[in-house]
């Protein structure tokens, strides 16, 4: 019989209790001392069956208690006795009706945010030629593909994304009315989303998305400094002083979903701690989640290693404000840190790091189907047209490229089951191919994963019924 060694696991403390999470699954156990006990064991060293319950039984166990946590051990697959490291993901099932529409009302925007993926220097999107603004009819045939190729689902979600969105505010309103009447003929639950720049709210436009319950994005980078130095109007002026007075509008007249707040992280804004506490404390949004910059990284706003490590510990220090507030039973708004605790309640695991292309689509002005909004536009990433549906071909290349099996990289990483290689388009702009592994980010992923890890295992230990309200929490 071959020896046994330790299985594709990440063992981490939480609220005094020992854990496992399971790479293979994408699970977490609680370890008992037995566990704990063999899995130290065979941390550095391989031992055949009779050796491990022999060193076992010296530190005190009973032989058949010992023998059993080796089955179950073996059964989760936390230690493994000649059997390979990784098994293939599982396939694909062959119709997978769509969750998702993003809807890319225009590809025009009021601003000129200097690293914007859609118009800065890493762009993908080829829009020369196309339409700026989504017309009518292309928006009408947008919504009956989309219920068309869902079907089977019992709830579905539309959001309208830019350019900047609310440039095109009568098509959005108008798509609204029309996608809710055919959700109720059909008997499917139907929520909307949008994201803004913020820019162009008006009474009027915040009464519409109140009454519609649509949740809204503010893409917003913090306090006055922070949104000045880069989300500017395009004769460079600041945008800050005409966004502050609209978001308070907004969030206290719309008030049937929560309000959240994205920031891009550039090297010239990297104060984590600070923006937030402006943007949840003195602006008051429900939540604020941050993400890096996508870029190549040699643009003078990317953020350096030595930035990315800085960023880790303002996170790791809102997580732990996070976790103090959990503990209490109390919301806190860091959202980074809910989305992922979401996918680890869920037992999320992953072999395409997102939706894109799969279960979500983004349709642009001229009615063409990306993998996601970020692609929308580009010729070359182009899936389809709503008129023609989906090229199957051409979304089934997409996923094959995607998927972890193809990134042999992430093969043996534990953070598989979450990252599964990250975004595509990221993958795109830094290595010119959707299906690379964002390999620049493993480490700070790892370190990010690990210190969800911790703060969900407290709060497992501590308070659990906190873990409740993820169980249909759906990471942003
Ligand atoms: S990209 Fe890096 S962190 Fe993500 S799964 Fe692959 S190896 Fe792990
Ligand atoms: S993670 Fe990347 S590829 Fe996936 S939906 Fe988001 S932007 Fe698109």
């Amino acid at each position: 019989m071959s020896a046994y060694s330790r299985g594709d696991v990440h063992l981490f403390e939480g609220g005094n209790a020992n854990y496992a999470y399971l790479a293979a699954s994408g699970g977490i156990v609680a370890l008992d001392r037995i566990s704990s006990g063999i899995l130290a064991r065979l941390e550095k060293t391989a031992l055949d069956h009779s050796d491990l319950i022999s060193k076992m039984v010296e530190e005190g166990f009973r032989a058949a208690e010992v023998s059993e946590g080796i089955d179950e051990l073996t059964q989760m697959s936390a230690i493994r006795n000649g059997t390979p490291l990784r098994t293939m993901s599982e396939a694909l099932p062959e119709e997978f009706p769509l969750q998702t529409l993003v809807l890319n009302v225009t590809n025009q925007c009021n601003l000129s945010c200097h690293y914007c993926y859609e118009f800065g220097e890493d762009k993908v999107a080829t829009p020369e030629g196309k339409k700026k603004f989504m017309d009518w009819e292309t928006a009408k045939a947008s919504i009956d593909y989309f219920f068309h190729d869902s079907r089977g689902r019992k709830s579905v979600h539309i959001t309208f994304f830019g350019g900047e969105t609310l440039m095109n505010f009568p098509l959005l309103k108008q798509a609204v009315t029309y996608a809710q009447a055919e959700a109720e003929r059909r008997r499917v639950k139907l929520d909307f989303s949008l994201t803004t720049n913020a820019t162009l709210l008006t009474p009027k436009i915040i009464d519409f998305l109140a009454e519609n319950a649509i949740g809204v994005t503010v893409s917003i980078d913090g306090a006055k400094e922070s949104q000045d130095t880069f989300r500017v109007f395009k004769n460079g002026r600041g945008t800050y002083d005409v966004i502050e007075p609209k978001i308070k509008e907004l969030l206290a007249k719309h008030t049937t979903r929560p309000i959240a707040a994205r920031v891009t992280m550039t090297s010239h804004a990297m104060d984590v701690l600070g923006t937030y506490k402006h943007l949840k404390h003195t602006l008051g949004f429900h939540e604020v989640g941050f993400a890096p910059v996508t870029t190549s990284p040699n643009r003078l706003y990317s953020i350096t290693p030595v930035g990315m490590d800085s960023v880790l510990g303002q996170f790791q220090t809102l997580a732990e404000e996070y976790l103090e507030c959990a503990k209490r039973g109390e919301h806190h708004g860091f959202s980074n840190v809910s989305d992922t605790l979401a996918e680890l309640h869920q037992g999320v695991n992953k072999s395409l790091p997102c939706g894109a292309g799969l279960g979500l689509v983004g349709v642009g002005p001229s009615g063409d189907i990306a993998p996601c909004h970020r692609f929308v536009d580009s010729d070359q990433h182009k899936i389809g047209n709503v008129s023609t549906g989906i090229d199957k071909e051409k979304q089934a290349a997409f996923l094959k490229r995607g998927n972890i099996d193809a990134k042999y990289d992430c093969h043996t990483c534990w953070a598989r089951p979450l990252c599964a290689g990250g975004c595509h388009h990221e993958a795109f702009v830094r290595y010119g191919d959707t299906g690379h592994a964002n390999l620049h980010y493993c480490d700070w992923i790892r370190a990010w994963t690990d210190t969800c890890l911790r703060i969900y295992g407290t709060i497992a230990s501590l308070n659990p019924a906190f873990l409740d309200h993820f169980s249909e929490r759906k990471a942003s």
